[in-house]
């Protein structure tokens, strides 16, 4: 385990990350399969009470609406290195399929953190009316791919869709970032209407978290970024969330927590409702 934590370093998010070469494939003691194979399926969660009104014959504030939860990373992508690292469709250039996702300095992985989150905001949002839609169905498989993840978004024709995801930064980087895509697949419209969604999300992130924008990327809390895939390719609104930076130490701890962690889902169910109202 010691050769192997060694020679595996974990990739963030951005393209800070090198997605080639970072990881050691030989490390790997499982036999690489082909992308088409080892690439599960996104899942579609079943449907909710989409539709229906509460008990109390009052309509649920996000009936009718379609919301994409895109947990960044998965936990299978550390030992399928020579699949993550095929090299997919970008949005008008080619990037690797997918990467590890970065960790705690105690080992907590962002694709665990991710997963969590979540869950846990999926079932605030099902609470609320919304049918919910998953880019993978468990944490322990391999992928999608980040345009695999763009698409699930796409057919599913969400009315919002967000990434959900924590730096690996600087020791001394510390609060989140709202990335916000600069061109999008679905046009200038849906590129406006992600600008919206990415303040409705960094208000209500800020405010219900009480962490403060980053202070090593990015204006206020948001980013514009043209180098993300599951951006680039959304034809429906969509952002992607940072939700701290699992390097520095007191954002660490705050996204360890599973306390935080419920705070962050009803942050982002809070962000949902604004955005969609
Ligand atoms: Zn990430």
């Amino acid at each position: 385990m010691a050769l192997l934590a060694a020679v595996l370093t974990l990739a963030g998010c951005g393209p800070r990350a090198t997605a080639s070469g970072s990881r050691a494939d030989s490390a790997s003691p499982t036999p690489s399969r082909t992308a088409g194979s080892a690439a599960p399926s996104p899942s579609a969660a079943p449907p909710s009470s989409a539709g229906s009104s509460s008990p109390t014959g009052r309509r649920k504030p996000l009936q009718g609406k379609v919301i994409v939860l895109d947990a960044g990373h998965n936990d299978g992508n550390f030992g399928h290195t020579s699949v993550i690292d095929q090299l997919v469709d970008a949005g008008g250039f080619r990037k690797p399929c997918d990467t590890t996702g970065t960790e705690t300095n105690a080992g907590y992985h962002e694709a665990a953190f991710t997963w969590d989150v979540t869950k846990r905001l999926t079932a605030l949002l099902r609470a609320d009316g919304a049918r919910v839609v998953l880019t993978r169905k468990d944490d322990h498989s391999v992928g999608p791919c980040v345009d695999v993840r763009a698409a699930v978004g796409n057919r599913a024709h969400a009315d919002a869709a967000i990434s959900v995801h924590a730096d690996g930064n600087l020791l001394s980087g510390h609060g989140f970032h709202v990335m916000q895509p600069v061109r999008m697949s679905g046009g200038s419209a849906v590129l406006a209407r992600s600008r919206r969604l990415a303040l409705a999300v960094r208000d209500a992130y800020e405010s219900g978290t009480g962490m403060p924008p980053a202070n090593y990327i990015g204006t206020e809390g948001i980013d514009p970024r043209s180098d993300m895939a599951g951006l680039n390719l959304s034809t429906v609104p969509k952002v992607l969330l940072e939700c701290g930076n699992m390097r520095n130490a007191g954002d660490a701890k705050d996204l360890s927590s599973a306390a935080f962690r419920q705070r962050i889902a009803r942050s982002l169910d809070t962000a949902m409702r604004a955005y969609l109202r």
